[in-house]
């Protein structure tokens, strides 16, 4: 049985005051249910989301971790850092990350295995570009990315683990992938992952869809039988918004 899990992504959105204001208005709506719910912030926002969160059921994630346990890596924050203030979840391998900053199939493995080491639950992110959709190669990508990120993992790591399909065409764009392409893609996801691991595991595995969900959409998509939960990035800045979503 998989909980459904609904985080958002600020990006690089809010400030201190602004993060503060956003806990205290959910908050007054929230009522925890069945339903697991994150925010992932940008690393300034973090504490104040732990204390301000702190006996509500909601995570609070981080955007991105460095792959080394400390050393000379100006500008990049560790695994343990995060942990060290109470963070729970991590988002690795943002489409947006692999796009500006980097990021390769081969860092976002790194990554994992250093979130597992501080139970630091990662949300890895995965999905295809328009040309590779539009050239029929969206699966056989999507299943590369996967089984890439995935290398070395112990089954009871991957047990754990959230994936979060994200066609990069959809992101911030208002265009959603259709309610079938998106569980077309996360069933193909948990069947690559059933080839790994068995089916044992796959089944367990938490799978989101992100781009473009909103509240007037969200239903549809959590209502099919593959999608156990969405990475919202833009509707998650309003607690309104986000709130409709995560009580789709
Ligand atoms: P969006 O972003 O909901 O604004 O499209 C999703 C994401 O990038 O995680």
């Amino acid at each position: 049985m998989r909980i459904p899990f609904i985080a958002g992504n600020w990006k690089m959105y809010k400030n201190i005051k602004e993060a503060a204001e956003f806990a205290r208005e959910f908050k007054k709506n929230y009522v925890a249910s069945d339903v697991q719910v994150a925010i992932c912030a940008p690393f300034t926002q973090l504490s104040v989301l732990v204390e301000a969160f702190k006996g509500t059921g909601i995570k609070v994630g981080a955007q991105n971790m460095h792959f080394e346990e400390q050393g000379a890596f100006t500008g990049e924050v560790s695994g343990a850092m995060l942990k060290e203030i109470g963070v729970d979840y991590c988002i690795i391998g943002h489409s947006e990350r692999r796009q500006y900053f980097g990021e390769t199939d081969e860092t976002v493995n790194k990554k994992l295995h250093v979130a597992f080491r501080y139970e630091i639950l990662p949300i890895l992110c995965v999905g295809e570009v328009l040309a590779e959709r539009d050239e029929g190669r969206a699966l056989s990508v999507v299943a590369a990315q996967t089984e890439a990120a995935l290398y070395g993992l112990t089954a009871e790591q991957v047990e754990r683990l959230t994936i979060a399909y994200e066609p990069v065409w959809a992101i911030g764009t208002g265009r959603t992938a259709t309610p079938g392409q998106a569980d077309e893609m996360c069933g193909h996801i948990r069947s690559v992952i059933a080839g790994l691991y068995g089916e044992d595991v796959s089944d367990k595995v938490v799978i989101q869809y992100g781009g473009s969900v909103k509240p007037d959409n969200a239903t549809e998509l959590m209502n099919m039988y593959e999608i156990d939960g969405a990475l919202v990035g833009g509707a998650s800045l309003s607690p309104d918004d986000f709130m409709k979503i995560v009580n789709f």
